[in-house]
């Protein structure tokens, strides 16, 4: 299938190859540590994963599991019978001289993700996903005069995802990766974070001409990549690169390019002519990779929701607008909070009260989860289960401010007391004086006064001159120092003054 250019205008082409680190204890071939965490170089090594004479790889069962699910996540077909190849180039960080990668019977192949772009749903074909290791890094020590290897990093196992050029513009990239990267956390597959390299992006680009109906005949790769916010700009600036140099009548070079975050424009590496001759063979030391369709199947059933069925499902049973599904869902550790503070809200609601209350509720949770709770998460680097606010706790500070018991003012002072010490709303409301008076004699003993004190300004009231509405309100308040019902303070005045 080739897409359709029945525009008259330059159409980008892009397919993206991404590596996502699988989160297992050890390393995809050896029982050395996998940990991305790892500062001091050098020391989750062993004699397999650098390549010591006379030593066998073993394939990491884990891996192998959650490599299944992550093929199975994005709907590809799981091979019953697959095969683990040799990929030879010479670098330092390679210690073998070779990568143990999969070549033409690749773990999984033809599934699909697909993306919502702006409410319509598009399809982005998956063309494979394999298992293979990861190197180990070069470093180069600014003024040393020569370079140093961490092989922490060599052996770690990946699955690389390729898929079809299916994508037509910088944004639906991201969107892509960002929906791969929700995916693989929400199957626990992997970390999938960009800026720490356990997701890495190698985005191909090319542009048809107006009318043209063929793919390209050349495509750019750019490397160098690290966070969703360059993966943008860089497949941005190659597209317009390409359609400056294909409007003068030229063709851009097939080369691969690197990101130069400085600079913000992309930078030519080695040119594609030069490509490595991999002389790919099947690695005579490790069996074929058999799967049983039981296995699979195991496997496909034990799928969580992913990402795109709660969005779905938060859409019909919340009625929460998209942004706020889109930002929940997008930290999968926050959804699961804010489902627990949803599920105390539905104990505690019964029967007793309406599904519109209920409605109004869960969206006042999200709206916590989203701009209070996130803010103070952020500025302490925690994640929501770190946090010292029970769920119950959090439900309960809704369900006052629902009830007026406090004013979300003073709610917002006894989340911040919750978030640094932990503790019940009840006691910290008690403590710091903040409960909300509804008693309705209170409030009209104290309106009456303001009556009495306000004689001007009740006349002007009368006379027509609404501010003078807004002025006994004020005074009204502040009788009640500041802890009276807003609306139920707003609706005696009314009713006294008449
Ligand atoms: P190679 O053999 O050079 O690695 P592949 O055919 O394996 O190329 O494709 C690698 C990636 O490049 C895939 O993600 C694919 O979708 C993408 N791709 C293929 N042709 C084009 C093109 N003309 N423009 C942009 N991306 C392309
Ligand atoms: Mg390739």
């Amino acid at each position: 299938m080739t897409e359709k250019n029945n525009t008259n205008s330059y159409t980008p082409v892009i397919g993206l190859e991404i590596h996502v680190q699988l989160k297992t204890k050890s390393k995809m071939f050896c029982d050395s540590p996998n940990n991305p965490d790892e500062t001091v170089p050098n020391t989750n090594i062993c004699e397999v994963c650098t390549a010591q004479p006379g030593t066998l790889p073993v394939a990491n069962k884990e891996a192998i599991r959650l490599g299944t699910l992550l093929g199975l996540a994005l709907n590809c077909k799981i091979a019953n019978s697959s095969k683990f190849d040799r990929k030879s180039y010479f670098y330092p960080d390679l210690p073998k001289g070779y990568q143990i990668s999969q070549y033409d019977k690749p773990i999984a192949e033809h599934g699909y993700l697909d993306i919502n772009v702006d409410g319509v749903v598009k399809r982005i074909r998956i063309r494979r996903a394999h298992l293979e290791e990861d190197a180990g890094k070069n470093i180069h020590p600014e003024g040393l005069g020569y370079s140093l290897v961490d092989y922490n990093r060599a052996g770690t196992p990946l699955m690389e995802i390729v898929t079809e050029p299916d994508i037509t513009s910088a944004k639906e990239a991201r969107i892509f990766l960002e929906e791969l990267r929700n995916i693989v956390r929400y199957i626990g597959a992997g970390s999938a974070d960009m800026e720490k390299g356990t997701m890495r992006l190698e985005p191909n680009i090319s542009v048809r001409k107006p009318g043209q109906q063929e793919l390209p005949n050349y495509k750019v790769e750019v490397k160098n990549i690290n966070s969703f916010k360059f993966a943008e700009a860089a497949i941005e600036y190659e597209i317009q690169r390409h359609i400056e140099m294909l409007s003068e009548g030229q063709t851009p070079k097939q080369v691969t390019m690197g990101w130069n975050e400085k600079a913000s424009q992309t930078v030519e590496q080695r040119s594609k002519e030069e490509a490595n001759d991999y002389r790919y063979f099947p690695d005579p030391d490790l069996p074929v990779l058999k799967l049983s369709e039981e296995y699979i199947s195991n496997l496909k059933t034990s799928l969580p929701e992913l990402p795109a069925a709660k969005r779905q499902r938060f859409k019909e049973e919340y009625a929460l607008p998209d942004e706020d599904i889109q930002n929940l869902v997008n930290w999968k550790e926050l959804t699961e909070y804010f489902e627990e503070v949803v599920s105390e809200i539905q104990a505690w609601i019964q029967a007793d009260r309406s599904k519109e209350d209920l409605l109004k509720l869960v969206k006042m949770a999200a709206n916590w989860c989203l701009q209070d709770f996130s803010a103070l998460l952020n500025a302490a680097k925690i994640n929501p289960s770190e946090s010292r606010i029970t769920q119950e706790n959090f439900a309960e500070l809704l369900k006052h401010i629902a009830d007026a018991k406090i004013s979300v003012t003073a709610a917002k002072q006894v989340f911040a007391k919750m978030f640094e010490h932990g503790g019940e709303p009840d006691h910290i409301i008690e403590d710091l004086g903040l409960s909300q008076i509804s008693d309705t004699a209170a409030i009209e003993s104290a309106v009456d006064q303001v009556i009495k004190a306000n004689e001007k300004a009740v006349l002007d009231y009368k006379a027509g001159q609404q501010k003078s509405f807004g002025f006994l309100v004020g005074m009204a308040m502040k009788e009640l120092k500041g802890k009276g019902n807003p609306s139920l303070v707003n609706e005696i005045l009314k009713k006294r003054l008449e």
